[in-house]
């Protein structure tokens, strides 16, 4: 609680001590696929869309940032930790997964393993390219993440969105500024909840091609803990490839690594700080700019401070 002031501390035990989970100097590293990253001053819970925007206005009120954390598989978390509150959407509301006929309405909190499955089991297709991806609904909206050709918002039908004032709204997936990895009315908002529509499917089917998907992954991704792919894909290149193409794989800085299996993922191969990741970035950056002349931009969002 060193970091943040005492008042504001002390009003948010008050308002949501009963009601959410909170914890103070919370270690990032186990929030995060990578597993690196210092301590959060405040981690709190909300069960409730009340609360989320109740948490909202108390941190404007007092100055205080916020970041929303769905998985932490597209986050990197500096060593020094994160100054304000991380947020983490749970409970049943926002865990929620409802299907009606080939639609599924669902929380933002809901993994997407889980949403997979449930298409599965009710013989909805249109959702297995998101096997493997290790998020949840509201980080995979965030970043209109994709894999095999498909990306989520090809299945969003509608949304719901609190913004910084807490105010509510539902928009479409053609009003969302959708591009590649970036979904615009997210930049300053929170997703609550989604419609999701598939197509009427056949459960071997489906069940094939997710099996098809996954070998796919085992057979090209890493197995050591990563946070998926470093870098956007320039348009019309692989930034994987490029890196390969320079002879990068397998480059170390510490304990981090470039992938021997992919060139576009850094794995964490044991005890490494986020400073060798962001060091390694830097490096592969600089290579790839010096000798393809192409300026590489980071997919994962790097959040917090130095030590
Ligand atoms: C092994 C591995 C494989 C991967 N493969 C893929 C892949 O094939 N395709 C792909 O696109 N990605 C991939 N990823 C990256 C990552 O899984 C996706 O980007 C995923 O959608 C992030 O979801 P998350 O819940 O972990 O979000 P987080 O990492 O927690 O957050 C990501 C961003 O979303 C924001 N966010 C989270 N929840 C909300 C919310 N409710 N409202 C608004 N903003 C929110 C966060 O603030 C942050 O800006 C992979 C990662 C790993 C580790």
């Amino acid at each position: 609680m060193n970091n943040i002031n005492e008042i504001f501390a002390e009003k948010l035990k008050n308002a949501f001590g009963v009601r959410c989970k909170i914890k103070f100097n919370e270690p990032m590293a186990s929030r995060t696929t990578f597993g690196v990253g210092g301590r959060a001053d405040v981690l709190i819970e909300p069960e409730k869309e009340t609360d989320l925007a109740e948490i909202i206005r108390l941190c404007n009120e007092h100055n205080v940032k916020f970041y929303v954390f769905g998985r932490g598989s597209n986050i990197l978390v500096k060593d020094g930790g994160i100054r304000g509150v991380v947020v983490h959407l749970a409970g049943y509301w926002f865990e929620r997964i409802v299907i009606n006929g080939i639609e599924i309405e669902c929380g933002t909190a809901a993994r997407l393993k889980a949403i997979e499955g449930e298409a599965k089991k009710n013989g909805i297709t249109g959702f297995e390219f998101l096997e493997g991806i290790p998020g949840t609904v509201g980080g995979a909206l965030r970043m209109n993440a994709g894999a095999m050709g498909e990306e989520i918002f090809n299945i969003v039908k509608t949304f719901r969105l609190m913004d910084y004032s807490g105010k509510i709204s539902e928009i479409s997936a053609e009003e969302a500024g959708v591009k590649y990895r970036e979904c615009e009315a997210l930049k300053n908002a929170i997703a609550l909840s989604a419609v999701l529509r598939g197509k009427i499917g056949e459960q071997e089917k489906i069940s094939k091609k997710m099996e098809d998907f996954a070998e796919k992954r085992q057979s090209s991704q890493p197995k050591e803990r990563s946070a998926g792919c470093v870098f956007k894909n320039p348009p019309g290149l692989s930034a994987g490839k490029l890196i390969d193409e320079l002879g990068l794989k397998g480059r170390q800085i510490g304990e981090a690594m470039v992938s021997n299996e992919h060139g576009n993922f850094i794995v964490n191969i044991g005890g490494a700080k986020a400073s060798d990741i962001l060091a390694l970035i830097d490096f592969i950056k600089n290579e790839v700019k010096q000798n393809k002349g192409i300026s590489l931009e980071t997919e994962l969002e790097i959040i917090g401070e130095d030590l």
